[in-house]
């Protein structure tokens, strides 16, 4: 008998059959000897239907009292697919209970919308499954240490289940999603796009963190702190395929290095349209400018990802950066109230219509001209680079979000990933 967690996206419960079906599966997983938690997403829709509705009441200016609400509100959506399972399983004839983030309790810091899990206290759970009963617990929702429901930021079911299954060291925590797995990159992008068997915990990492929305980031990191294993799988299976092939169906995150015998080169492209890139230009060349500008962006709160600094000329530079596109309009004023001012830049250009396209591989690390082949397949394509960003397993460039599709799939063919895959 093993104690496994099963994560169910939000398609994956998306109408009350699908429902029906997810509880038929883990009734199946339950009759097999195992003791399940269950941690399923809102209703696919639900969750930006609810921030939709909030979109027309919320003020302009959304502080901490806004966003708490915008939390309690979009935390419904997780409630109710919860009870919904619960009432399936139920109508199975197995024996289950739902609890909210708050009832468990899954206990978050208070940064609302992106909230971060400190604790979870699995007494209640194990009582109940030792009394055989199926537990399903709401994902993305937790509880501060004042009591405010919390959410964990978009896609955050992964999360929620990792930790829950980390918390409890879970046997395995089983993703169940609308894809059968992990592929080379977006299968909706590049249908030429495969499924790994298996992808490393660090090149699963820099996918999610570089864009592939498969799984949420904190997810993976979770299950690298914890070692919890974590598998990616269909929902759209038949519920009664035989549980042994179910069980290694799918993506396995390893997280041994040398587990393949030959590491390709890249193993998977992301690519990310949620940015935005700013140039100050003409910034006075002198020691300092760097910290005056993100020292004034990171004081409002503003993550900061990719930046450059050209040379200089005359004693001035142009200094680029990015941000994430919900901070466009906070990052424009920023600069044009506070940074220009402060540093004698003479102006600066905003763009919200770049994307960032990576290339990953853990075998990069020994490899030279990994990146001279992407800049060359872009080149043919007629694709300007604006930015490009390194780690010793990625190569990131910001481009023209209307090249984006283009030049995932030129990069795709170019790393040989629309081939067959060789090895298991
Ligand atoms: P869920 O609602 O189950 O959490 P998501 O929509 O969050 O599902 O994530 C699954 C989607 O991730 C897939 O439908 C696919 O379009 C997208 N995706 C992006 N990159 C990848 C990738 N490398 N492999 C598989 N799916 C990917
Ligand atoms: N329902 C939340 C969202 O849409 C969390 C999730 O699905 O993982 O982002
Ligand atoms: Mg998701």
């Amino acid at each position: 008998m093993a104690l496994i967690v099963h994560k169910y996206g939000g398609t994956s419960m998306g109408s009350p059959e699908r429902i029906r079906n997810v509880a038929k599966r883990v009734a199946k997983w339950a009759r097999a000897g195992h003791q399940m938690v269950v941690v399923p997403s809102a209703m696919s829709g639900e969750t930006n239907r609810l921030l939709g509705l909030a979109k027309e009441l919320q003020p302009a200016q959304l502080d901490a009292a806004a966003m708490r609400e915008l939390d309690a509100i979009a935390a419904t959506g997780e409630q109710v697919s919860v009870g919904l399972l619960a009432l399936a399983l139920q109508a199975e004839g197995q024996p289950a209970v739902s609890y909210g983030g708050w009832q468990v309790p899954i206990q978050t810091d208070s940064t609302y919308t992106k909230a971060r899990i400190e604790a979870i206290d699995d007494a209640k759970v194990r009582a109940d499954l030792a009394a055989g009963k199926v537990v399903i617990i709401t994902g993305f929702q937790g509880i501060d240490g004042d009591g405010n429901v919390t959410t964990l930021g978009r896609g955050g079911s992964d999360t929620s289940a990792v930790a829950v299954a980390a918390a409890m060291k879970a046997d395995e925590c089983l993703i169940y999603t609308d894809v059968d797995g992990v592929y080379t990159t977006d299968p909706r992008v590049v249908p030429e796009a495969r499924r790994m068997h298996t992808i490393s915990f660090e090149e699963m990492l820099e996918m999610a963190s570089l864009g592939s929305k498969v799984l949420q980031i904190r997810s993976v990191e979770f299950a690298g702190k914890y070692r919890v294993p974590l598998r990616v799988l269909s929902s759209f299976t038949p519920w009664d395929i035989n549980i042994d092939e179910e069980a290694v169906s799918g993506t396995l995150i390893t997280f041994e290095e040398d587990e393949k015998m030959e590491q390709a080169v890249v193993s998977g492209i992301a690519f990310n349209r949620d940015e935005a890139k700013f140039t100050v230009v003409g910034v006075p060349d002198k020691p300092g400018i760097a910290y005056q500008i993100l020292g004034a962006v990171a004081a409002a709160n503003i993550d900061v990802d990719v930046i450059v600094q050209n040379v200089s000329h005359d004693g001035r530079t142009d200094f680029s950066f990015t941000v994430h596109r919900n901070d466009f309009q906070r990052t424009n004023d920023l600069l044009k109230n506070t940074v220009l001012p402060a540093t004698g830049a003479a102006q600066f250009t905003a763009d919200n219509r770049i994307c960032k396209v990576s290339i990953v591989g853990i075998g990069m690390k020994s490899h030279v001209g990994v990146a001279s082949t992407m800049f060359r397949t872009l080149a043919e394509e007629g694709i300007n680079i604006q930015m490009i960003t390194t780690s010793e397993i990625k190569t990131s460039v910001v481009l023209d979000e209307k090249y984006m599709e283009l030049a995932v799939r030129a990069l795709h063919k170019a790393f040989g990933l629309d081939a067959p895959e060789t090895v298991a």
